[in-house]
This record gives structure tokens, C-alpha cells and sequence, in this order.
């Protein structure tokens, strides 16, 4: 018996309690892992509230983790006892010592990359990866915004759009994230909370907008990151940590000048095993090269989830977070 977070109901971070948790014996094409570190997301946030529904109540929450192969189910090949091993996606159950999962999910770690830096950088990385390759090519002509530019996903996002030679326009919440998202690759950062953004942004690109937004914020950013873009720009809204979009009229897209809307998610672009590695292996490749620097901001023991919840949604972290069993 080892111990996990469970939640029995939707709700605030008083939700996520620490208790006794079997993870039971791996079924066939499983296995079970022993976890080393276990990433924070800001979807946890969002199955913890319940705006996001998890399939079934009790649950443990959690996408993402690293540790050593434990026990091995039938049929699985590939993986041995003792192997250290990262998931990112889906199902849910990271947030405890030790779970069964499926063997295909998995994903061997170079020696280099430790269980730590593996869980805060598998399912934010990825998703950078998808970013700026599957909804739109960036490249070194490619101007982008990117908001929340000193967070989990956008320190990733940035340091590698910089690396590929564009032209990188951040955003944050204050002075010292704005600090750090220059160190990330950003030639210019605009204060969100103060700054007009969309004049900001015309300002720095003599008038013509950006090539494409990449907008995690939602509700408070949305509008305006259509203001920012140049006809027949990309607006990639890939999540709402500041509340969910209302309905949107589509009409907007022609009158702000053609644009192109897309709303993706990581599980689709990593769903084919082929295409788990082909992120798995391009991570890796930036991580291990020094392009991108995974920053760890904060360490919480696993049975503070509760704490590293309330921390992510008072915006008091940057970079990424871990959760050690
Ligand atoms: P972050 O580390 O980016 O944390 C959230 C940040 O958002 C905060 O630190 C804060 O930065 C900013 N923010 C702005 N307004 C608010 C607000 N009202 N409340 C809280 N935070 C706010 O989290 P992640 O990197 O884990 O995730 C970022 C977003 O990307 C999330 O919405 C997540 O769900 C989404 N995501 C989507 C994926 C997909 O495939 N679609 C995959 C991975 C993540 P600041 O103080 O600088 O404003």
C-alpha cells in the first residue's frame, strides 16, 4: 500500500487529500510505475475545479510523471524492470507514490535527464513542440506573442521560438517574471496588467502585428490577441488560466482581417505512438543541446498538492513546478 492524492469531489484545493492509495497489479500492456517526481499543470487546476470533467469521481489526479518501472504486465515489450521511464497526457493518476499505466504512454529517459527535470518538462515541452510546429511553422522570419511568457509552457515556448532564430514578444504579470522572460529568449516583454498590449505590440513591430499569438491566458487576453496579429495571422488559444472564453462570434476573424483561429490540445498531437516520440525525441534534443534551460521553481512534497494548487493560481510561480512523492 503507498499513498496518493485523491479527490472525491470537484472543488478547491482542500479537495486534493493525502491518503493511503493501492496502486494495484499492472493488466496486460501495463505497467506499474514507482514515480520520482510528478509534474504540476494548470489542468490539474481545471479537473480539480471540475471546468474540465475527469472521467470518474474518486480520482487521482495528474498527467504527468517519471520514475523507474516496478512491475511489468503482460504482453509489454520493450520496457524491463528498473527502466527509468516520463509520461505526459492521458489517464489521469500521476499524483500518487506508484500507478499502473499503459506501457505505449511511456517514454525511456536519456541517462542525462534526470526524474525531476523529466516531470517539469514532459507535458509543458510537448506542448511547445506541437506549438510551434503543428499549428504553425516558426521559424527564424516568424515575429510571435506569446503570453504568460515566464510560466510553465511559455519559458519552454520561448526559449525555443528563440532558438529557431524569431523574433519573440512576451508578456507578464510583473517586473521580476518580466525579468525573466527576457532570460527566455524575449526581445521585447509587455506588463499585461498595466500595458495596453495590442498598442505595444504594434509599436515593436513598426505597425504590422505579429505572425501568430499564443494565448494560454483566455478570457482576460482573447480579444485582444486578435488585435495583435497581421492579416491572415494564427490565433492559437491553447488554454484559459484566467477563466474560460465565452461564445465567440466567427464573424470577428474576417473583420480583423481574415484570421485563423485554432483551439488544439496535446493529446491529439501526441496520440499516435510515432508521434509521442517524434516530441519525446525533439525535446529531449533542445533540453540536452542547452538550447532550453528547464527552470524548476519550486519543489512541494507530493501530500502539499493543496499548497502547489493555491500557489499556481495566485500566480505566485514561474517556470515549472514538481511534486515529490
Ligand atoms: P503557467 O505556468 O503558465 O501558469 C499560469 C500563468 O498564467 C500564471 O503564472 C500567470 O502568469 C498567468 N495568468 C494570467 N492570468 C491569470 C489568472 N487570472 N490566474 C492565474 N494565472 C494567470 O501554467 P502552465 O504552463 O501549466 O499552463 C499554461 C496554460 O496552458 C494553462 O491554461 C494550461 O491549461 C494550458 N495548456 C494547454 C495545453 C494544450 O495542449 N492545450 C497543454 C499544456 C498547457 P503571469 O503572472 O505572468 O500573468
Amino acid at each position: 500500500m503507498g499513498k496518493a492524492i485523491v479527490m472525491e469531489r470537484t472543488g478547491g484545493p482542500e479537495v486534493l487529500c493525502w491518503q493511503d492509495f493501492d496502486p494495484g497489479k499492472p493488466g496486460p500492456g501495463e505497467v506499474r510505475v514507482v514515480h520520482e517526481a510528478v509534474g504540476l499543470n494548470y489542468i490539474d487546476v481545471y479537473h480539480r475545479t471540475g471546468l474540465y470533467p475527469l472521467p470518474s469521481l474518486p480520482a487521482v489526479p495528474g498527467l504527468e510523471g517519471a520514475g523507474r518501472v516496478e512491475t511489468v504486465g503482460e504482453g509489454v515489450t520493450g520496457l524491463a524492470v528498473g527502466d527509468r521511464v516520463a509520461y505526459a497526457g492521458v489517464p489521469v493518476g500521476a499524483y500518487a507514490q506508484a500507478r499502473c499505466i499503459p506501457a505505449h504512454r511511456l517514454i525511456k529517459l536519456p541517462e542525462q535527464i534526470s526524474c525531476r527535470q523529466a516531470a517539469a518538462m514532459m507535458l509543458q515541452g510537448m506542448t511547445a513542440r506541437y506549438l510551434l510546429n503543428g499549428c504553425y511553422r516558426v521559424d527564424e522570419k516568424s515575429v510571435i506573442l506569446v503570453h504568460a511568457a515566464a510560466g510553465g509552457v511559455g519559458s519552454i515556448l520561448c526559449q525555443w521560438a528563440a532558438h529557431r532564430g524569431a523574433t519573440v514578444i512576451g508578456t507578464a504579470g510583473s517586473e521580476e517574471k518580466a525579468e525573466m522572460a527576457r532570460r527566455n529568449g524575449c526581445r521585447e516583454v509587455i506588463l499585461y496588467r498595466s500595458e495596453d498590449v495590442p498598442a505595444a505590440v504594434r509599436r515593436m513591430t513598426g505597425g504590422s502585428g505579429v505572425d501568430v499569438v499564443y494565448d494560454s491566458v483566455g478570457k482576460d487576453t482573447f480579444m485582444a490577441s486578435l488585435d495583435c496579429l497581421r492579416p491572415m495571422g494564427m490565433m492559437v488559444s491553447f488554454g484559459q488560466s484566467s477563466g474560460a472564453i465565452g461564445p465567440f462570434d466567427l464573424s470577428v476573424l474576417a473583420a480583423k482581417g481574415s484570421l485563423f483561429l485554432t483551439r488544439p490540445s496535446l493529446m491529439h498531437y501526441t496520440a499516435k505512438r510515432e508521434d509521442l516520440e517524434a516530441h519525446a525525441a525533439d525535446l529531449f534534443g533542445v533540453v540536452l543541446s542547452g538550447a532550453v534551460r528547464i527552470s524548476i521553481d519550486r519543489e512541494y512534497p507530493l501530500s502539499e498538492a493543496a499548497q502547489a494548487h493555491r500557489d499556481l493560481e495566485q500566480r505566485r510561480t514561474k517556470g515549472s513546478s514538481v511534486l515529490l512523492p
